[in-house]
């Protein structure tokens, strides 16, 4: 079994539309990602490396200083009262933890996809994203690229 471990921090803002309590008003986070990918062989490229740091940090890195919003946020999305490059616009009802950890594993997915194809490898990729010192939230699931 072979593992890839990248940490990455990234800075961004959010509101939670609808929560009851303070999370409710634009804020920011300091996040911290860890994206585990386990395979029995990871496949090689022309210089024996496997899936490259850097890329893997980019899933998170990609996030940094900007405000996370979902398609119903309709104030964030649009481009005319707010910069486009400064959103990332995420599946769900909100801009979550848990969707955060989602969006990143799906990334994580086509960071893969785009190195190795086609080569119908099970990998297990693990998301972790810790939203404050306190709140954590993994995403674990099997896919097979
Ligand atoms: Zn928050």
């Amino acid at each position: 079994m072979e593992k890839i471990i990248v940490h990455a921090k990234f800075h961004t803002g959010h509101r939670q539309i609808g929560y009851p309590g303070k999370c409710r008003f634009v804020h920011g986070h300091t996040w911290r990602g860890t994206i585990t990918v386990t395979t029995e062989e990871f496949p090689r490229d022309d210089l024996d490396m496997a899936l490259d740091f850097g890329d893997l940090k980019r899933v998170l890195r990609e996030l940094d200083h900007k405000m996370l919003v979902v398609p119903s946020d309709k104030e964030f999305v649009d481009p005319a009262l707010f910069e486009p490059e400064g959103v990332v616009v995420i599946e769900g009802k909100g801009p979550s933890v848990e969707n955060v950890a989602r969006y990143a594993w799906n990334k994580v997915v086509d960071t893969i996809r785009d190195k190795f194809p086609g080569q119908g490898k099970t990998y297990t990729i693990e998301v972790l994203i810790q939203e404050t010192e306190n709140n954590i939230f993994i995403v674990s699931k099997d896919t097979t690229i």
